[in-house]
């Protein structure tokens, strides 16, 4: 079965094969007589699965033992209010504003600390992003909090700050909910990283955190326990039922990741290389097209969110009913952006987007 191509940008896409696995699981895993939905998240079954889950993920990621994987539940907007809850002692968190997502980190931190504007790229209506040398860094700031890709005005961070250079001592806490596995992180920039899975790993209701085991244990007394990062760390994430499935799903699209290949790269590297040769096919075209406009600074394009707007506005229905009659769903853009938007995750493929560029081209020719 050939399916559409879903440019979604969350829920998302999941590879085929990642489906197609779990559909023929579903009522029986492995002999267990049981679907996983059903198994006890303390058993034998349920243990392998998870424990799989996590070393994966650490492969992929390359992430260093001195951090810990955390599965947790809430998204990323709950991790704006439990990251405060744990790391800020009740002193000071600043925050790079770059889009939607980091406002709302910046706004929800107000509730459990003093959150500081470091920088803010509002001035070019999220299009661009702040120079780290001119961040205003606040000496006693207990983190420092950036969106990695702000996935509704589509601007990515093509590298991570390092604060350390920037003579800050603070750690850096990165969201990276719709460019998580799209490309390799730098541990050595990061004290922690928090993603929901709904764009790149899977279901909706898992949400990721790594974080540095020296972080651990300074949550505020009024932090849920359950959102306590050093309860969920000492109980390997299963203070309370984790999302059991959400995790299984994961472990599957962990799988698969490390069974892609490009050009003699496997796992995430593969990714990298596929997703940057999807977004530079869809914004040359865009930028070629004298009908399609991407206003984002060329040096901080995301790979995996193109927003795009088309020459004559009053055709965006036309093209949106035309490209799902050619199997290409889900390209409306935010509401706060308008405009079209492509979402280009790991479960997209290269013949996806030459799909995509085909239509609007042909589109163009139809209407320039
Ligand atoms: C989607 C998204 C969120 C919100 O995630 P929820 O799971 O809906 O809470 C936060 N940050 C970024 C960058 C996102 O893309």
């Amino acid at each position: 079965m050939t399916r559409p191509y879903n440019f979604a940008p969350g829920p998302a896409a999941l590879p085929d094969e990642v489906l197609a696995q779990a559909a023929a699981e579903m009522l029986d895993w492995h002999g267990s007589g049981m679907g996983v939905m059903e198994m006890s998240h303390r058993g034998r079954e349920f243990g392998a699965i998870y424990h799989q889950a996590e070393a994966d993920l650490r492969e992929l990621l390359a992430v260093p033992a001195n951090f810990r994987i955390l599965f947790m539940q809430g998204g990323g907007l709950a991790e704006n209010a439990i990251v405060p809850m744990n790391l800020s002692r009740g002193g000071v968190a600043d925050f790079v504003v770059t889009g939607s997502w980091s406002q709302k980190s910046h706004k929800e931190a107000q509730r459990y600390c003093t959150s500081k504007l470091a920088a803010s790229n509002a001035a070019t209506q999220h299009t661009t992003l702040p120079d780290p040398a001119s961040w205003q860094l606040s000496a006693d700031a207990a983190y420092v909090h950036v969106c990695g890709n702000e996935t509704i005005h589509g601007v990515e961070f093509q590298t991570l700050p390092d604060l350390a250079a920037l003579g800050s001592k603070a750690p850096l806490v990165v969201d990276f909910s719709s460019n998580v596995a799209s490309r390799p992180t730098d541990w050595s920039r990061v004290g922690l990283a928090f993603g929901g899975a709904q764009k790149n790993i899977g279901p909706a209701g898992l949400t990721i955190v790594i974080v540095r085991d020296d972080l651990l244990g300074h949550a505020l007394p009024v932090c849920p326990s359950a959102f306590d990062y050093k309860v969920v760390a000492d109980n390997e994430s299963m203070f309370n039922t984790p999302p059991t499935f959400g995790i299984y799903m994961a472990g599957l699209v962990f799988q698969w990741l490390k069974r892609q290949t490009e050009g003699g790269l496997t796992g995430v590297a593969a990714m990298e290389a596929r997703n940057i040769a999807k977004s530079t096919l869809l914004y040359d075209y865009i930028d070629g097209s004298g009908f399609y406009v991407n206003k984002v600074d060329k040096a901080c394009r995301s790979r995996m969110n193109v927003p795009f707007f088309l020459a004559d506005e009053s055709l965006n229905e036309s093209f949106l009913a035309e490209a799902k009659a050619k199997g290409l769903l889900q390209l409306k853009g935010h509401k706060s952006v308008g405009g079209m938007r492509a979402s280009l995750y790991n479960a997209i493929p290269y013949a996806g987007v030459e799909a995509l560029v085909s239509h609007m081209r042909e589109f163009a020719t139809r209407h320039g």
